[in-house]
């Protein structure tokens, strides 16, 4: 069961200015369906490159990357992302926000209008449906990024530290808010932190990376029956 299933995947970087970096070397995992991994290391060990390449916005070197039996090789609709800060539209209200994945798909506004309102009401904004991003606190502008990344029904879903930009409080809610979340919709997910009680908090297994070049340290099982 390698719903995601990522063998041999190389990435070197050459920029046109600076020495060629190898970002991540041998990188071989499989997530199952409904499974929730997280990947944990320092700065540089590629972690943000491993999603980018997941979420087919960055290219591989080399090595196979699959999503549900589809070769990754460009931006996909098997993937809902959430990314580290809100990068909610300011001009547009929330359920517009929510819905922009649906508008650049092209897919069938009436039915999944619907759904971006269910989901709001998920995560406890919907009162806020019609407000604009500013009106809203940080946690909650996340909220909504995570409602966008969800709203087409991805085959996985792809959070890259998408909680690093708010306070200690809020953080740890929106943790528990994200796992209730996960809970509900049942998505293949995949986290990059670099706080490994919150990798712990959240996944089944926690992927460890180490730097120079990003390769996979360990990959370990965190064996816990979850209320
Ligand atoms: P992490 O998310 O774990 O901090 P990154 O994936 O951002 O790691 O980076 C891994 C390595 O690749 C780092 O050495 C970084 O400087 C380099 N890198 C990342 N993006 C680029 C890029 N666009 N061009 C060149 N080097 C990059
Ligand atoms: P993160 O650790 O979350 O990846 P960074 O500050 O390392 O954040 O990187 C921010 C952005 O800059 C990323 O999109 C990454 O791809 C890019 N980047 C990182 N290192 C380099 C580099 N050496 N050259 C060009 N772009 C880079």
């Amino acid at each position: 069961d390698r719903w995601i299933d990522v063998r041999g995947l190389q990435k070197i970087y050459r920029p046109r200015k600076s020495e060629p970096t190898h970002a991540l070397a041998d990188v071989d995992f499989a997530v199952r369906k409904g499974e929730f991994v997280a990947v944990v290391g320092p700065s540089g060990c590629g972690k943000t490159t491993l999603l980018k390449i997941l979420a087919g916005l960055v290219q591989r070197s080399e090595g196979t990357v699959r999503i549900s039996g589809v070769d990754v090789d460009g931006p996909k609709r098997e993937v809902g992302m959430v990314f580290q800060a809100p990068t909610l539209l300011p001009w547009r209200t929330i359920l517009e926000n929510v819905l922009v994945p649906v508008e650049v798909q092209k897919l069938d506004k009436t039915a999944h209008r619907k759904r971006a309102v269910e989901l709001l009401d998920m995560v406890g904004l919907g009162g806020f449906a019609d407000k604009y991003p500013n009106e809203l606190s940080g946690g909650m502008q996340q909220r909504a990024g995570i409602c966008r990344a969800l709203v087409h029904d991805p085959a996985v879903l792809l959070l890259d530290e998408p909680f690093g930009a708010l306070d200690a409080m809020t953080r740890e809610y929106m943790n528990v808010e994200l796992l209730r979340i996960w809970r509900e919709s049942r998505k293949t997910a995949v986290l990059v932190t670099h706080s490994i009680p919150e990798a712990v908090f959240l996944s089944d297994r926690v992927i460890v990376m180490t730097p120079r070049p990003g390769r996979i340290a360990e990959i370990i099982d965190i064996d816990l029956d979850r209320p």
